[in-house]
């Protein structure tokens, strides 16, 4: 795939695109058939060095002279940038990620929104004004942190990108971008709009390369005052201890296991389709996907057979097909998927999703896998499988649902589903989860709604206005005029 907007086997370090200095590449795969997309960047720690003084530079210079509303005003340009380029956009991440391209094209248009609402924030944020002493007067500021590291994963590169980077740039930090090795086309697109955006040079920087050269590099780096990861839990282990060895503040996206709680007086034809799509958009590789399904007794049978019919009818395909659901992102993440079924009882599998006919050899295609009657004890209700797998698990009553739902080491995003108010508010406070959806399910939306974990599925608050708090530091101002 040859681009003339942007150079994908090199760096962006100070608004320029840079080779990096080991001159070594690395192949991206496109998951729909196997084909090479692109050679990229192999970044390594002289890379990052160069980013991160590049990033200093951006603060000591023309960046960090910026008015709050200049930033916002560079921000809300880049936004419309993106909607221009929407579905060049959407095409770079089908073909990146295998994601259908009415899916990649949503993202696009949320990768604007977030530079919308954060552009916009920009002049709206104010510090306290705090009663004291006599003869004092006190005050707060937020200021940035300073250089802020990005350490982003591949199954939503433009949505995470837009929340994390777009909320650093809004408080004026200078950011250092570690895109995936597995997809990493339209963070280097979002790289060329910057700057033709007229962000200033060193604002953003982008060193692709492999977790353990340039991620590890990045989150170990003296010259960075924060690091935002979005990945696995391991690898959200090591990027902390790394921070704690600088003693500087992380925000850690994880994975999850999210349960959608389903009472006998739910609605169940508005529930169905939240219940479906939460567990195979993006062919399940989604944080805060819903691979677990409780469902009371009363209508578990009724509800079980509403899902597999669903199930029944949809379609897998490339991502250029535009069908319901794209293949997985490589041969290593559908191996772990297809350990999970293939060490799963096959007679509690309810139904799978279809095949289109004709597939490439080379893609990576799994059929969505829809299981009942699943004890909670089971790996395929307490695993993150990060493939398009659901789990139905039965539930008596209220106590019993709490008890199975925050049965696991996660708690990013939950859902309850009734009628009955007073059930509603008791289940959305007492659910483990940092995210609580009654009669509906937002996976991963909602550019305003503050979004994160507790347990292992991270810590600190992206999206929303909470995270212009993530990533600046609070001053207080003590004045003594007597
Ligand atoms: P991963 O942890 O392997 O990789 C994520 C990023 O970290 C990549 O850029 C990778 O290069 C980098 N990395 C890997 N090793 C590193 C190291 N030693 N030091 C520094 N950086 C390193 O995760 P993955 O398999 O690519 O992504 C899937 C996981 O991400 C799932 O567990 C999923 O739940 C989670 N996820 C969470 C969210 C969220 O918002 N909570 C969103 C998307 C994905």
């Amino acid at each position: 795939m040859s681009e003339t907007w942007f150079d994908a086997s090199k760096c962006l370090i100070n608004g320029a695109w840079v080779a990096p200095e080991g001159g070594e590449t690395l192949p991206l795969e496109n998951p729909s058939d196997g084909s090479e997309l692109a050679q990229i960047a192999r970044g390594r720690r002289a890379d990052v060095d160069k980013a991160v003084v590049a990033a200093q530079g951006a603060l000591d210079g023309a960046w960090g002279a910026m008015t709050a509303l200049e930033r916002g005003r560079v921000l809300m340009r880049m936004s419309v940038a993106v909607l221009e380029k929407v579905d060049h956009l959407a095409a770079l991440e089908a073909a990146d990620v295998g994601k259908p391209l009415k899916q990649a094209r949503a993202d696009a248009v949320a990768l604007a929104r977030y530079l919308e609402f954060y552009g916009g924030a920009c002049d709206k944020i104010h510090g306290q004004t705090i009663p004291y002493l006599d003869g004092y007067t006190v005050y707060t500021l937020r200021e940035p942190h300073g250089v802020t590291g990005h350490i982003v994963p591949w199954n939503y590169p433009m949505q995470i990108i837009g929340r994390s980077v777009g909320a650093a740039l809004a408080m004026g930090n200078a950011a250092v971008l570690k895109p995936a090795e597995e997809a990493c086309l339209t963070a280097l697109a979002f790289g060329a709009i910057a700057v033709e955006a007229g962000l200033p040079a060193g604002a953003l920087n982008i060193v692709p390369g492999l977790g353990a050269e340039a991620g590890a590099a990045l989150s170990a780096h003296t010259g960075v005052q924060h690091i935002s990861f979005t990945g696995s839990v391991s690898t959200g282990e090591l990027i902390q201890a790394a921070a704690a060895r600088n003693v500087i503040p992380v925000t850690l996206e994880l994975g999850g296991k999210s349960p959608q709680v389903v009472f006998d007086d739910a609605d169940l034809d508005a529930a169905l389709p939240f219940l479906v799509n939460a567990g195979i958009q993006n062919a399940g590789q989604t944080c805060s996907a819903s691979s677990r399904i409780l469902v009371q007794r009363g209508v578990y049978d009724k509800l079980s057979g509403m899902m597999a019919a669903r199930y029944k009818e949809l379609v897998v395909g490339q991502a250029m097909d535009d069908l319901d659901i794209g293949p997985l992102i490589s041969a290593r993440q559908k191996d772990i998927v297809e350990g999970f079924v293939n060490a799963a009882p096959a007679a509690r599998i309810l139904a799978q999703a279809r095949l289109a006919e004709g597939l490439p050899q080379g893609g990576h295609y799994f059929a969505p896998t829809l299981y009942g009657g699943i004890d909670p004890d089971d790996p395929l209700a307490q695993a993150e499988i990060f493939g398009p797998v659901q789990a139905i698990i039965p539930f008596d009553d209220e106590a019993d649902a709490l008890r199975i739902a925050n049965g696991t080491a996660y708690g990013l995003v939950a859902s309850v589903w009734t009628a009955n108010g007073a059930r509603q508010m008791r289940m959305a406070k007492k659910l483990r989860a940092g995210q609580v959806f009654i009669n509906n399910y937002g996976a991963g939306g909602g550019v305003e709604l503050p979004f994160g974990g507790v347990g292992k599925s991270g810590h600190g608050r992206e999206k929303g206005f909470e995270a212009l708090y993530g990533f600046s530091v609070l001053k207080t101002v003590a004045a003594h005029h007597g």
